[in-house]
C-alpha cells in the first residue's frame, strides 16, 4: 500500500460519541463513500462485518471494543480527509481526551432513541473548552426514537450549544423517508439498500416533487423547518467556528443514510488546518517550518517486533521522510529515516504530509505524548493537559524475580500514558499507585505488565475516589489530614487523594486557607 499525500486541502476530524451511537458504523460507512487512501492503526469491525485491521490485544478482540486510537485517511471531492479513530469504551476517555488535541473538528454521533449520555456529555464539555467546533449527527433515525424537536431541546439545555439543523427529518424516528435539506429547501429521499453495505441511493427533488412523493410527511417536515427558522435556529459559521452553535443532521449510519452529507458539510462548513498556539503565546502558521506534537504512543502492537510508535500531527510545514527533525524537549536531532506510517498490520512509508495529516513513527523511543518535534525554527506546543483520575490502585509485582521486568514496564505504560504513576516516600519506590480515569485502565496495565513484560501483578483497589493538586508548601499539612493521602505523580504534580467529595467538602470547610485545585478536564 502506499500513500498518495498531496498538496490537496485537508480536513481533519474525529467522531466522538457514547459507546454503541453508531461509530464504527458511520466509520465503515463514510469509507464506503470516499476513497480510502489508509488506514493507521485499529478501524474495528464487529459482529459479522470483518474486522478491519489490526487485533493487536488480545483484550480487544474478546470485547469487541477499540482501545487503540487511529487515523483513516481518505480522499473525498479533491479534499483529503483525515479521520481520527476514538476508543469507544467510556473509561478511555482519557485517550479520547488526547486524540481531541489532534482534530479541528468533531463529529457528535448522538443516538435517536437514548438522546444525550453521560459520555456524549462529557465530550461536548471537552470540545467546548478545547474550542472545537462540533457537528451534531442524530444516528439510527431508522429506529423508532424521540421527537426531534425534544432532542434539539435537550442539547441546547443540557450542552448549552444551540443546535442549527441543517437538515430536518422527513417521516418520524422508525419511518425514515428521508430529510429536507434547509439551506436548499430539496427533499433528500432515502432508498434502503440491503444491511446498508453498499452506498444508498439518493434522490434530489424540489418541494412539490416532494409533496407528491411523500404527502403529508413533506408538509411537516416544512412546518418543522419553519418552525426552526422562526426561532432563529439556522447556521451560522461564525458562532459554529465559536463553538457556540452546532449544526445537526439526520441519519442512519447502517442504512447508509445522510452519510454523504456528513461528508459535505464536513468539506463546506468545517475548519482546516490553522494556526497552532506555542508555548511562549506566538502561533505557528501552517505555512511555516515543519511542526508536529505527539498525541498518542503506543508499543506493543506488534509482539514479535517490540515496537513503539508515536502518532503525531503535523501542524505546519511539511514532513518529508528522511527528514532531520528536532525533538524540542530535549533538543536532540530526530531522524525519520526509519519513519514509517503503519496502516494495520501493513506497514508503509509516508514520504510526504501535510498539515492536519497524522504520521506514526515507528520506533521513536525518545517521543513522549505532548512531546513536539520541528524543523527550522524552534517551537514547543503546550503539553496535552492530563485529567482527573478517579479509581486508584496500588500495584506489586507477584513474582520478585520479574522485579526488573515490572520496573521496565511500569516506566513504558507511564510514558505512553495508559496510566498516571503516583508515588509518595511513606510507600518507598517499590509501591507505585496507579491512577486511572476508568477502571478498566487497570486491566490493561495488568494484561500489557503480563503479556509484554512477563510480569505478573496484584492490583488492589484503594478507597479514594478524588484527587486535588496541592502547592508544596501545603503538601504536609494536607497529608497529615485523616483520610487523606499526599503523592506525587511521574510529571511532578502534588495530589492528595480524598475518599469522596463529601470528605472533601468537609476539609475545604474547615480548612479555607487550603488551595486544593480541581484537575480540570482539557
Ligand atoms: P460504537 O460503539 O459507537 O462504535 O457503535 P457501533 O457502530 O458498534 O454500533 C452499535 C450498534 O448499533 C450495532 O449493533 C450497530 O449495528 C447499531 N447501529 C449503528 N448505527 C445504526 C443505525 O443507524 N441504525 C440502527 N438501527 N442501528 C445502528
Amino acid at each position: 500500500m502506499s500513500t498518495h499525500s498531496d498538496s490537496r486541502p485537508r480536513r481533519t476530524f474525529a467522531v466522538i460519541s457514547h459507546p454503541d451511537a453508531g461509530k464504527s458504523t458511520l466509520t465503515e460507512a463514510l469509507a464506503l463513500h470516499a476513497e480510502v487512501i489508509g488506514e493507521a492503526g485499529a478501524v474495528h469491525g464487529k459482529g459479522h462485518r470483518k474486522a478491519t485491521v489490526s487485533d493487536w490485544m488480545e483484550m480487544e478482540k474478546a470485547r469487541g471494543i477499540s482501545i487503540t486510537s487511529a487515523a483513516l485517511q481518505f480522499e473525498y471531492e479533491g479534499h483529503v480527509v483525515n479521520l481520527v479513530d476514538t476508543p469507544g469504551h467510556a473509561d478511555f476517555s482519557e485517550d479520547t481526551y488526547r486524540v481531541l488535541s489532534a482534530v479541528d473538528s468533531a463529529v457528535m454521533l448522538v443516538d435517536a432513541a437514548k438522546g444525550l449520555e453521560p459520555q456524549t456529555l462529557k465530550l461536548f464539555q471537552v470540545c467546548a473548552h478545547r474550542g472545537i467546533p462540533v457537528v451534531t449527527v442524530i444516528n439510527k433515525w431508522d429506529r423508532p426514537g424521540l421527537d426531534p424537536f425534544g432532542l434539539m431541546d435537550s442539547i441546547q439545555q443540557q450542552i448549552g450549544l444551540r443546535p442549527t439543523p441543517l437538515t430536518w427529518p422527513v417521516g418520524e424516528a422508525g419511518d425514515f423517508r428521508g430529510v429536507l435539506d434547509r439551506r436548499s429547501g430539496d427533499y433528500i429521499a432515502y432508498t434502503r439498500t440491503a444491511g446498508g453495505a453498499t452506498k444508498a441511493p439518493e434522490k434530489r427533488m424540489d418541494a412539490a416533487a416532494a409533496r407528491a412523493s411523500v404527502g403529508d410527511l413533506w408538509d411537516e417536515a416544512e412546518e418543522g423547518h419553519e418552525l426552526l427558522s422562526m426561532d432563529g435556529a439556522d447556521h451560522d459559521q461564525e458562532t459554529f467556528l465559536a463553538g457556540r452553535t452546532t449544526p445537526v443532521l439526520f441519519g442512519s449510519a447502517l442504512q447508509n443514510f445522510g452519510v454523504a452529507q456528513i461528508l459535505d458539510i464536513l468539506l463546506d462548513l468545517a475548519p482546516p488546518p490553522g494556526p497552532t498556539p506555542a508555548v511562549d503565546g506566538s502561533v505557528r502558521e501552517v505555512g511555516d517550518d515543519f511542526s508536529a506534537f505527539v498525541f498518542k504512543v503506543q508499543s506493543g502492537m506488534n509482539a514479535a517486533h517490540r515496537d513503539r510508535l508515536a502518532y503525531a500531527r503535523v501542524c505546519s510545514g511539511v514532513f518529508e521522510r528522511g527528514m532531520v527533525a528536532t525533538h524540542a524537549a530535549t533538543g536532540r536531532p530526530f531522524t525519520t529515516k526509519y519513519a514509517q506510517a503503519v496502516f494495520g498490520r501493513e506497514r508503509a512509508s509516508v514520504e510526504i504530509a501535510l498539515p492536519g495529516d497524522i504520521i506514526g513513527l515507528v520506533n521513536a523511543h525518545a517521543l513522549r505524548v505532548g512531546d513536539t518535534i520541528h524543523a527550522g525554527r524552534a517551537v514547543t506546543y503546550p503539553p496535552i493537559a492530563s485529567f482527573a483520575p478517579e479509581h486508584f490502585a496500588t500495584v506489586a509485582v507477584t513474582d520478585t524475580g520479574r522485579w526488573k521486568q515490572f520496573r521496565k514496564g511500569m516506566e513504558q505504560l507511564d510514558q505512553e500514558g495508559v496510566i498516571q504513576v503516583l508515588r509518595s516516600e511513606l510507600r518507598g519506590e517499590h509501591a507505585p499507585v496507579l491512577a486511572a480515569v476508568g477502571p478498566m485502565q487497570f486491566e490493561v496495565v495488568q494484561a500489557r505488565l503480563e503479556s509484554e513484560y512477563q510480569a505478573p501483578v496484584r492490583l488492589e483497589h484503594l478507597h479514594y475516589q478524588m484527587a486535588r493538586r496541592v502547592e508544596p508548601e501545603q503538601a504536609a499539612e494536607v497529608g497529615a489530614l485523616r483520610d487523606v493521602e499526599v503523592m506525587t505523580r511521574t510529571d511532578g504534580t502534588l495530589l492528595a487523594l480524598f475518599p469522596d467529595k463529601w470528605r472533601l467538602q468537609a476539609i475545604e470547610r474547615l480548612n479555607p486557607h487550603l488551595r486544593l485545585h480541581s484537575l480540570v478536564a482539557g
